[in-house]
């Protein structure tokens, strides 16, 4: 990429004593995490413990308070960043999928490629119909997402990030909103992704998926990552206490 401050740092995400506070609150104490390119990071936790924040400040959806925040090398958190351009190559999926209404699935997927990308629609159209190949949905293209389940819909969400080429993806909570018979064809997307070595940062309750496709997990507590480590570790024999109480209640 080009830009000021790349290093020959070649971690996918770097992120060094970052702190977020909204007013007095201090949701980020310090947080430092690593991501390696075709790592799979799961971030674990209670709800209000800064997750979600976390993400946001890696795409700077949320201007972090204190720390810094590197994507591929480039520190995104200097003000000469040209966020937008690193944005663009950050996929993000949230618990809603925020897909057009009114648009098809196949215009879904083509309509950033097209205003951000400026690609020809022939082109648009094509990577569309690939990804929507990826994720399962390629005879879906003409429906409207009224008509797709949820599970179908959170698809083809993943589906339009992926058309954008991104080189990490960032998930938030992506099965949350879902029926639980539609978690796991989610799930087995996300799996796939991982398969062909896409960077992943998850934010998830899902403990079967973190503890299957992850490489490492950071469980958060408190706007701190209080353990983090292989998931057979972390999930399996947590050292620390808060750890072993959160997973108590969730498994
Ligand atoms: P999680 O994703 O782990 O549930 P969040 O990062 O969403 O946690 O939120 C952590 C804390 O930050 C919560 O107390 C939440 O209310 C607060 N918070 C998040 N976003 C904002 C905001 N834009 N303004 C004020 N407080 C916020
Ligand atoms: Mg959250």
């Amino acid at each position: 990429m080009a830009g000021h401050a790349a290093t020959t740092d070649t971690a996918a995400i770097s992120v060094r004593g970052l702190h977020k506070s909204f007013g007095p609150l201090a949701v980020l104490k310090g947080v430092d995490l690593e991501v390696a390119r075709g790592e799979v990071v799961c971030v674990v936790g209670p709800s209000g413990s800064g997750k979600s924040t976390l993400l946001r400040c890696v795409n700077l959806l949320e201007e972090p308070t204190a720390g810094t925040v590197r994507v591929a090398g480039v520190e995104v958190t200097h003000p000469d960043c040209d966020i937008d351009g690193v944005r663009r190559r950050i996929g993000m999926v949230f618990q809603s999928f925020n897909l057009f209404g009114h648009l098809s699935v196949l215009q879904n997927v083509m309509i950033a490629q097209r205003r951000v990308l400026r690609r020809p629609a022939a082109v648009a159209r094509r990577i569309a119909r690939e990804n929507l190949d990826r994720v399962g949905l390629a005879e879906k293209a003409d429906a409207y997402p009224a008509q797709l389940s949820g599970g179908q819909q959170q698809r083809a969400a993943i589906a339009r990030s992926l058309a954008m080429n991104p080189e990490l993806m960032l998930f938030d909570e992506p099965t949350s909103a879902l029926d639980p018979e539609l978690v796991g064809e989610v799930l087995a997307v996300m799996r796939s992704l991982a398969d062909e070595g896409m960077t992943m940062m998850v934010v998830t309750h899902e403990m079967g998926f973190a503890r299957e496709v992850a490489d490492r997990v950071a469980f958060m507590d408190g706007g701190a990552i209080v353990e983090s480590g292989p998931p057979a570790a972390v999930l399996g024999s947590p050292r620390q206490a808060r750890t072993r109480e959160f997973l108590h209640r969730v498994l």
